[in-house]
């Protein structure tokens, strides 16, 4: 979290054992703060307290002994704020950051935020609220100077070798780690350079990106499974065949290069050319839009869309448009109410 109060050019002293205060001393010196160090309270008791001090930020690091020197400096008329210690370095953690807005993080990815050293973030995580969330040094893997992604294998090796730093690490992802985002391997990438890792689930845009266009990804009597499919590559005549089979819902991710080859690909299989089918851009995101059509004219109707588009083929697509049409009856009714009474 950085702090909200502007303190530049004030001068702050943070007590503290190094370790500890680390993340105190970032988030000083990101409001503009200049910072001095006391590491120990025997280094405090040598400590001339200067008057033109602003705040001392007393960190709760376990030490003994810091009493004597924090009442000196209240003695002298300088607030003493109470600071929590950071927690022990050396770690990663996977955090699934949502389909990019700040509102779907959970409260752990926002608590492992805060603790974070270093944030290596996606495009598609939340990453322009990150500022507000963390004084961690924040670095775009998602893209680098020259536009070209940073490769998997290197941020692996980045994450690692800033673990073995001792820096607390968070890889903040879009969506959930584990959906289409590559955390095992990254997860294994730690376990084998011996760091310890763990994993915060995230929202995934599968559900959530179609929710956000109102299509509920099961609905009773409608569809009572759904599948997620990677549309990353074209899939096989084999592929088609079971998910034409399956009945209930499709959400693909990824799914709009190869758009015209799955829908094709279903029809082959059997599928009626009029399932409803939704492309669903930007979900959260301004400029978020919702194109609908059916399996025949979905390729024509979508070819201006771009990514990133979540794709959901079934009969839950219509439980949204009727949602739509109730909410706009609904409206349509409070907007005659309103000029019936005068409102
Ligand atoms: N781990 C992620 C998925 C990564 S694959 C998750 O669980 O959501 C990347 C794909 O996710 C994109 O190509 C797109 O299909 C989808 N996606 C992610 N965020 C999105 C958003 N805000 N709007 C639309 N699609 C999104």
């Amino acid at each position: 979290m950085q702090l909200s109060i502007d303190l530049t050019g004030r001068n702050v002293l943070v007590a503290g054992a190094p370790d500890a205060a680390r993340q105190a001393v970032r988030r000083y010196e990101a409001a503009g703060a200049v910072v001095h160090r006391v590491g120990s309270p025997e280094e405090a008791r040598l400590v001339h307290v200067p008057e033109r001090l602003f705040l001392v930020a007393a960190v709760e690091d376990g030490q003994n002994g810091w009493g004597a020197f924090l009442d000196r400096c209240r003695n002298a008329g300088i607030p003493v704020a109470a600071e929590p210690a950071a927690g022990p370095a050396g770690h990663v953690t996977l955090v699934g950051g949502g389909p990019g807005t700040g509102d779907l993080l959970t409260v752990a990815a926002v608590k492992a935020l805060r603790d974070a050293d270093v944030v290596f973030y996606d495009r598609l995580a939340p990453y322009q609220e990150l500022p507000l969330l963390t004084s961690a040094e924040l670095v775009d893997v998602g893209k680098k100077p020259g536009h070209h992604k940073v490769s998997q294998s290197d941020i692996e090796k980045l994450m690692v070798e800033s673990a073995l730093a001792g820096n607390n690490v968070v890889r903040l992802k879009g969506g959930d780690p584990y959906v289409f985002g590559r955390g095992g391997e990254e997860v294994a990438a730690c376990v084998a350079a011996g760091v310890k890792v763990h994993v915060i689930s995230g929202v995934t845009s599968a559900i959530s990106v179609p929710a956000a266009a109102g299509i509920p990804v099961t609905h009773r009597e409608v569809s009572h499974m759904f599948t997620v499919v990677s549309g990353h590559a074209p899939l096989t005549e084999k592929e088609h065949h079971h998910l034409a089979g399956l009945g209930g819902t499709i959400v693909v991710l990824m799914g709009i290069g190869t758009l015209h080859q799955l829908a094709a690909g279903l029809r082959r299989a059997g599928m009626r050319p009029d399932m409803p089918m939704a492309v669903v851009e930007r979900g959260y995101r301004p400029g978020q839009r919702t194109t609908i059509a059916n399996l025949g004219t979905i390729t024509s109707a979508a070819a201006g869309c771009s990514n990133p588009a979540v794709l959901v083929i079934g009969e839950v697509v219509r439980v949204a448009e009727a949602n739509r049409q109730h909410a706009g009856a609904a409206a349509d009714l409070d907007m005659l109410a309103a000029s019936l009474l005068g409102s």
